[in-house]
């Protein structure tokens, strides 16, 4: 194999990218990592919090050696009336539900266990075009004009990738679906985040805070982080709000926040638009679409990360498994990617709890959706609302199928409701380890 010639081209270090590339390193490919930053993750404002029933998985367990911001025991829930009565509900749990990541911090820390594992990391390396040959992937052109060939390429490009939208499998966005948020980011220095937030994180609802979603502040070691938004209908500017910037505006109005970052500074305060439409094909000869590049995000539930770690390795097993079968058609590589993506219990069981919350949530008023969001504990709240919508379609319909489905899903998700309270054990196996 030649200097730019690799097994496998990968195309990002965010989440996907750098778990492809160990994965793949380790299975003995020669892999190559692009990334645009100069050090992985210093633009990603997203992804704060890493969900420990995901992280569990033995195939995501090195994670929890990586570091960590805070450990997140508690869910502390506020839903704030009209005439702003405030209802509070602490939620603890067995185990730690979350741990607090900054991206800047863990980015850069993957991407040295992929190099660690064996993979070439390039950064300040912008992908601008890919190389197609007689219809196969071959490789990608960055923006100095070099090129690199990979019998497989993996897109890992996250929510903006050129490559997928090259390769024609990520459709032209029509603007619908969409959910716009606004991140703040408050410096309070770790000895007023620990008496203020302590282990936990925090969801708020209230009149002109949000617009069908809910805000969140999740602390770090010295900062807090809020995030807000609105999911973009007809509706998301109404009642005097004309960005998303007020709707952040009127929640760190709100006095239970105001008293809790008094004294901070404000670190930034950023937009992200987060797509939630699903990608038909993620992959064409020779090329895998992994992470938000093919689709695998719940922005309705702020959750994307786990999705991108496990599509990451799936994706690298289906390239070593095309490279010794010496077969790169896309039907190949979508079978197993897919066997495997289809098999995680967890990637299944939030997609299902999505779906439905997204559909029953959307019709409903922002006061019935702080009702769910009472009940909400790992998810816990999302999948009774599922459960419980599927189970009053069925009885206003006389239709046991939707019962039925109800009963199927809850046995299905059953051995990862049970997974909460291994977690520390697994966790300090982990962290003694590092
Ligand atoms: C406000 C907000 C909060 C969120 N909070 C959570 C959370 O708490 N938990 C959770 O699980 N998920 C969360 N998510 C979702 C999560 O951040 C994403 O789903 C996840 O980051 C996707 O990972 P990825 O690897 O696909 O893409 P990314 O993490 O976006 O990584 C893509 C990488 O590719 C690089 N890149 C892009 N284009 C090129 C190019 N042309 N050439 C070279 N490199 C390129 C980028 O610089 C980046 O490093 C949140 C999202 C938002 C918007």
């Amino acid at each position: 194999m030649s200097e730019n010639e690799y097994d496998i081209v990968i195309v990002g270090s965010g989440c996907a990218g750098p778990a492809a590339a160990k994965k793949a390193a380790e299975l003995g490919l020669k892999v190559l990592l692009l990334e645009k930053s100069q050090k992985p993750g210093e633009k990603n404002v997203s992804g704060t919090c890493l969900n420990m029933a995901a992280l569990v998985d033995p195939d995501l367990q090195y994670l929890m050696k990586g570091p960590i911001e805070r450990e997140i025991y508690e869910m502390h829930s506020y839903m704030i009336t009209p005439e702003r009565t405030t209802m509070f509900r602490e939620t603890p749990s067995e185990g730690i539900i979350l741990l607090s990541i900054r991206r800047d911090v863990f980015d850069a820390w993957h991407t040295d266990m992929a190099k660690k594992a064996g993979a070439e990391v390039k950064l300040s390396t912008t992908v601008i075009d890919i190389i197609e040959e007689n219809g196969k992937i071959k490789g990608v052109v960055t923006d100095s004009g070099d090129k690199y060939y990979g019998k497989m390429v993996i897109d890992a490009a996250g929510v903006n990738s050129i490559v997928g939208r090259k390769a024609g499998l990520i459709p032209k966005r029509k603007g619908q679906n969409m959910i716009l948020y606004t991140i703040l980011n408050v410096h309070l220095g770790e000895k007023l985040v620990d008496e203020r937030f302590g282990n936990s994180i925090y969801y708020f609802l209230s009149p002109n805070a949000m617009h069908k979603t809910w805000a969140w502040a999740f602390p770090k070691r010295e900062v807090v982080t809020f995030g807000t938004g609105g999911y973009m209908d007809d509706e998301l500017f109404k009642d005097g709000i004309t960005s998303v910037n007020d709707y952040m505006q009127n929640l760190i109005d709100l006095p239970v926040i105001k008293e809790k970052i008094e004294g901070g500074k404000i670190a930034s305060w950023g937009l992200h638009l987060e797509f939630d439409e699903a990608i038909e094909r993620r992959t064409r000869d020779g090329l895998i679409l992994t992470g938000e590049a093919g689709g695998f995000v719940i922005p309705f539930l702020g959750e994307g990360m786990p999705e991108a770690f496990f599509t990451g390795i799936y994706a690298a097993e289906s390239a070593k498994k095309a490279i010794d079968a010496n077969d790169f058609s896309a039907e190949k590589l979508e079978e197993h990617f897919m066997e495997r993506y289809q098999e995680n219990i967890f990637l299944q069981g939030f997609r299902y709890v999505a779906d439905l919350n997204k559909k029953s949530i959307l019709t409903k008023t922002d006061e019935e959706i702080a009702e769910i969001m009472q009940n909400v504990c790992i998810g816990g709240g999302f999948i009774s609302n599922a459960i419980h919508t599927l189970w009053m379609k069925g009885a206003e319909e006389d239709n046991m199928d939707f019962v039925q489905e109800a009963k199927d899903f809850y046995e299905f998700i059953q051995p990862y409701r049970q997974v909460g309270s291994e977690t520390i054990e697994i966790y300090k196996k982990m962290r003694a380890q590092k």
